[in-house]
């Protein structure tokens, strides 16, 4: 029978905690903000007391057996160190794993959160039964994690997946990695926003509703699903963007099913409908009918799953 585990996500604004029982379904679920400018013990506390009231639910003769977190990267799994994400400042250089091992007195797993919601959306998700699988994940930033053959790629330095900043136009806008026409510039949250305000100044229509509240992401998918044309075309490239990116790791990788996750590809066919028609047409014929493009099954559910997972096989590996 498999063990009891704990999952967190971490993230920049929210804390969400999962009580997961043997027969892997989540029993529990907190969820409180990440107030990152408290720092990690803040938060470790706050995650103690959660799994302390945890414990009741947990049958007299079993127990917790682990807990498994992730985190935004960058950071070291291996060492289980949070290394400069962006929106934690207060985290810079900490170990993490090791202080809520000690604190819990529990062994702890650590993993980048886009590739524990990989590894949730492999095994209990849209990509249970297949060999290999892309997790994208399309939000305020983009990135991907690659499983081929039931394992994870994680590439010399532990950076592959990258593909937001994989350039599809080399002509395009200035990305802030330095690198231009990243697939970040076409589809991130902050970037659709960006572009369709860019493409509202540019053609000065009064006839496209201006609003005082600022344009975010989610207005412009808004926008575009009630039949405002400059919001459908900054959609609509977007989602080639996606299909171009998609096309290239076809044909380096061979992988046939792309699952996307993350803020903006909850609108679904809206960004993957154009990507499934540009697929075909930067990739072989042998390769680009057989890609298959979906949204996550499993939504928020899956980087707990993963980390559930993550945590389970620390246990079997040690
Ligand atoms: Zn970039």
């Amino acid at each position: 029978m498999e063990p009891w585990v704990v999952s967190v996500d971490l993230g920049g604004t929210t804390i969400k905690l999962g009580l997961i029982d043997p027969q892997n379904k989540i029993l529990e679920k907190r969820k409180f903000p990440t107030n990152p400018e408290e720092g990690p013990e803040a938060a470790i506390e706050h995650i103690a007391e959660v799994v302390n009231e945890y414990r009741k639910f947990v049958p007299d003769k079993e127990n917790i057996a682990a807990l498994g977190i992730c985190c935004p990267g960058p950071l070291d799994h291996e060492v289980g160190m949070l290394i400069n994400p962006t929106n934690l400042p207060k985290y810079y250089n900490v170990p993490l794993r090791q202080m809520l091992s000690d604190r819990l007195n529990t062994p702890v797993s650590m993993e980048h959160d886009a590739k524990s919601a990989a590894l949730g959306e492999f095994y209990y998700g849209a990509g249970r039964d297949q060999k290999s699988m892309v997790y994208v994940v399309i939000g305020t930033g983009v990135g991907a994690a690659i499983i081929m053959d039931g394992q994870l790629i994680r590439g010399v330095k532990n950076f592959a997946g990258e593909i937001g900043h994989a350039t599809v136009d080399r002509n395009g806008e200035l990305c802030s990695c330095g690198s231009k026409g990243c697939l970040e510039t076409y589809t991130s949250g902050p970037w659709l926003a960006r572009r369709y305000q860019r493409l509202l100044d540019q053609e000065s229509l009064t006839s496209h509703p201006t609003t005082e509240i600022p344009i975010t992401g989610e207005t412009v998918i808004n926008l575009a699903r009630g039949g405002n044309s400059l919001a459908e075309k900054i959609m609509m490239e977007a989602g080639e963007a996606v299909g171009i990116a998609v096309a290239t790791m076809a044909m380096i990788l061979d992988v046939e099913l792309y699952v996307f996750g993350g803020g903006v590809s909850k609108c679904g066919d809206l960004l993957l409908k154009p990507a499934r028609l540009t697929v075909p047409k930067y990739s072989f014929r042998t390769v680009g009918p057989h890609v298959r493009l979906m949204t996550s099954e499993l939504g928020e559910d899956g980087p707990l799953l993963g980390c559930g997972w993550q945590a389970r096989q620390l246990l079997k590996n040690t």
